[in-house]
């Protein structure tokens, strides 16, 4: 700690710096939140003053209330925000107000670098914590002193340009005095009026006091302990605002007690988007966790599980020890009951909303369904239920709307005991793509799976109520009778076997093997992977992650003896060796680029001529041929003229 009197200069970290240029500079509709900001961390500040009361024996001024003191002066243009909670030591003001520790202001800095939006439309779903109090600030001095009794009181100071001063100060008290001096055009925040009524729009759920010049503006409740008839929407929808820091309307809410096994109250929320979806990586978990109405923990792991780290809101359970750790929390046998419990309770809720509005659910699915795969491939516990609410598009479905695996079951034909699927980054491309064909011809349904995660999630579930799940384009595949719209003559069988031969040599090391197959009806080969877990979207998964991984692919050819162009390779291949040799790349080469599997384009091209100029030789063999002997008929140069 520094004994120095005279004050020290900081300078910000570059990231807060530019954090602040946005602040000061565009930031110019929605000013107001600064205030519900500063609120809300005198809030946080007083919740960790109460949890460490329980906990610790020494702590400086012990007696003061725990509240928030709010004061507005018109005539010195300032707002002042106070409260006593635990303050901040030395080493704390520097991390905490001149870095970015905060994940909302990264994740603030993220979506600005990512959209290319301009702050305005993001500070509305974000906030950008304390330092938003520079959206109406000149100057903004902080007085602080920590809860620990050897520290002693400091005065944090700084205009938002580059850099902040910090100066030992005597006489504070425990918690944080931030004085606001105002701009000339924010001149409104220093109007007890505007500010009473920011405080009750933003403000009404803190579980302190708020007194604004001296008098309560605030009722302190804790909304979850409430009886649920006596609750409005609107007052779910700002507790939601209040306790998830959001500014968004939730899409579901939970509110649900129990007193057995566990005496529990609860009021979970679902956000309208998901954030992790908008690219701002990996969410903390948001569900807090109280006790007899003092919290616990903010961000508490073990209390849900991973893969539900999206919801918002709070648990309270009497049954808790007050001074449970937040290290041995997850270890607390109670902890994990309520674990199970609300997660059993959750999933049952997402069940009733899916059957009572599949819309509704399809919407959420469709924005949240990435946490539900997670959970169905990784939570052993809850599989079951996950996979039920699980949602695919298929070759039966209209695009958009999902199936469930269950109604996928009772549409399987008899004598199938696979469930198929198909990947692609859409559905025209899965549609447009080889593998389909076989299974439309046959009229069996196949899954269309649009994100990596998809795969991910068939391979560890592995099966369904009985039933596998099979990738469409794995080379194993028994698909029983014949297509019906086969057409024309097939090859041969010795003949056909003599040709997989030698394509098999012609193609070499690029394919595992060549085969005839019943599963073709339109076009005359497709490749099949011949390595069921290294998928074509595990590989380019895998790409994406490892620049360096090139292993081929394995994959076979699969020809079918019923298509024209096949059945004439056969003879061309005796007629004119080399020509057909072209004609076998050019067909392997088209079926890995219908698979989305060429990843070397070059020999194409040059190939193409190659099989232009023999195909222009013999049309122009063929119209010499025509044009040496007798001239034409009258009756011909007639019908061409
Ligand atoms: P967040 O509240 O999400 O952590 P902020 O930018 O709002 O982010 O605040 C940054 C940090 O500064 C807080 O995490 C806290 O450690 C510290 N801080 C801010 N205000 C106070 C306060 N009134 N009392 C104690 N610490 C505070
Ligand atoms: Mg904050």
């Amino acid at each position: 700690m520094s004994t120095s009197t005279q004050p020290e200069k900081h300078t910000f970290q570059a990231e807060v710096q530019q954090l602040l240029d946005i602040v000061i500079n565009s930031l110019y509709t929605d000013r107001e939140i600064f205030v519900r900001e500063l609120v809300s961390n005198a809030s946080d500040a007083l919740e960790k003053l109460r949890h460490i009361q329980l906990t610790e024996k020494e702590v400086f001024d012990d007696r003061l209330p725990l509240e928030i003191n709010i004061s507005t002066d018109d005539k010195a243009n300032t707002i002042t925000i106070q409260d006593f909670g635990v303050g901040m030591t030395h080493d704390e003001v520097v991390q905490n107000l001149g870095t970015i520790a905060h994940s909302g202001s990264k994740a603030f800095l993220q979506a600005l670098k990512e959209s290319g939006a301009k702050g305005e439309n993001l500070i509305g779903q974000f906030g950008v914590g304390f330092y938003s109090a520079f959206m109406a600030a000149r100057r903004v001095r902080v007085y602080t002193r920590s809860w620990r009794k050897e520290e002693t009181g400091w005065c944090w100071t700084s205009e938002g340009a580059g850099s902040y001063e910090l100066e030992a100060v005597e006489g504070q008290r425990r918690g944080c005095k931030i004085v606001v001096e105002l701009k000339d055009d924010c001149r409104e925040f220093a109007g007890a009026d505007r500010v009473r009524e920011i405080l009750r729009r933003y403000s009404s759920f803190v579980q302190f006091p708020i007194n604004l010049n001296g008098d309560k503006v605030n009722t302190v409740q804790a909304l979850w302990l409430r009886n649920k008839k006596e609750i409005t929407d609107e007052e779910y929808t700002e507790f939601y605002k209040f306790a998830a820091n959001a500014y968004d309307e939730p899409r579901y809410r939970l509110h649900f007690s129990a007193d057995a096994p566990i005496a529990i109250n609860s009021l979970l929320f679902v956000p309208r988007d998901n954030p992790e979806r908008l690219g701002f990586g990996r969410v903390d978990p948001g569900v807090a966790l109280y006790c007899r109405k003092i919290l616990i923990d903010h961000h508490p792991k073990g209390l849900l599980p991973e893969w539900l780290r999206f919801l918002k809101g709070v648990v309270d359970s009497e049954d808790l020890p007050l001074n449970i750790s937040r290290e041995s929390m997850q270890d607390s046998a109670l902890v994990q009951k309520l674990n199970r419990l609300l997660t059993k309770r959750f999933l049952k809720f997402l069940e009733e909303e899916a059957d009572k509005r599949p819309d509704g659910y399809a919407e959420f699915f469709d924005r949240f369904g990435f946490f539900l795969k997670e959970g169905a491939a990784t939570d052993f516990t809850h599989r079951e239920q996950l996979t039920k609410l699980l949602r695919f598009e298929s070759n039966l479905t209209e695009a958009g709307q999902g199936t469930r695996l269950n109604d996928y079951i009772s549409r399987m034909k008899d004598g199938q005991e696979e469930i198929y699927y198909l990947s692609g980054p859409s559905r025209d491309a899965i549609e447009r793509g080889p593998y389909l064909e076989a299974f439309k011809a046959r009229n069996l349904e196949v899954l269309y799976l649009y994100e990596p995660v998809d795969e991910f999630v068939m391979n560890n579930l592995h099966e369904f109520e009985g039933k596998k799940f099979a990738s469409a384009d794995q080379a194993d595949l028994k698909l029983g009778d014949k297509p019906a719209t086969a057409q024309g003559e097939a090859l041969a069988e010795d003949e056909t076997r003599d040709l997989c031969r030698w394509m098999r040599d012609v193609l070499g090391e690029r394919v595992a093997d060549v085969n005839p197959g019943e599963r073709l009806v339109e076009s005359p080969a497709l490749v099949l992977n011949a390595d069921k877990m290294m998928t074509p979207t595990m590989r380019r998964m895998m790409q994406a992650m490892n620049q360096e991984f090139d292993d081929a692919v394995k994959v076979n050819l699969e020809i079918n003896p019923r298509h024209g162009l096949i059945r004439k390779i056969a003879s061309l291949r005796r007629a004119d060796e080399d020509l057909a040799k072209l004609v076998a790349e050019q067909i392997f080469d088209n079926a890995l680029i219908s698979a989305g599997l060429l990843e070397d384009p070059r020999g194409i091209v040059e190939r193409v001529y190659r099989l232009l100029e023999a195909a222009t030789e013999k049309g122009a063999a063929a119209a010499g041929n025509a044009a040496a002997p007798p001239p034409p008929s009258s009756a011909e140069t007639g019908k061409e003229g």
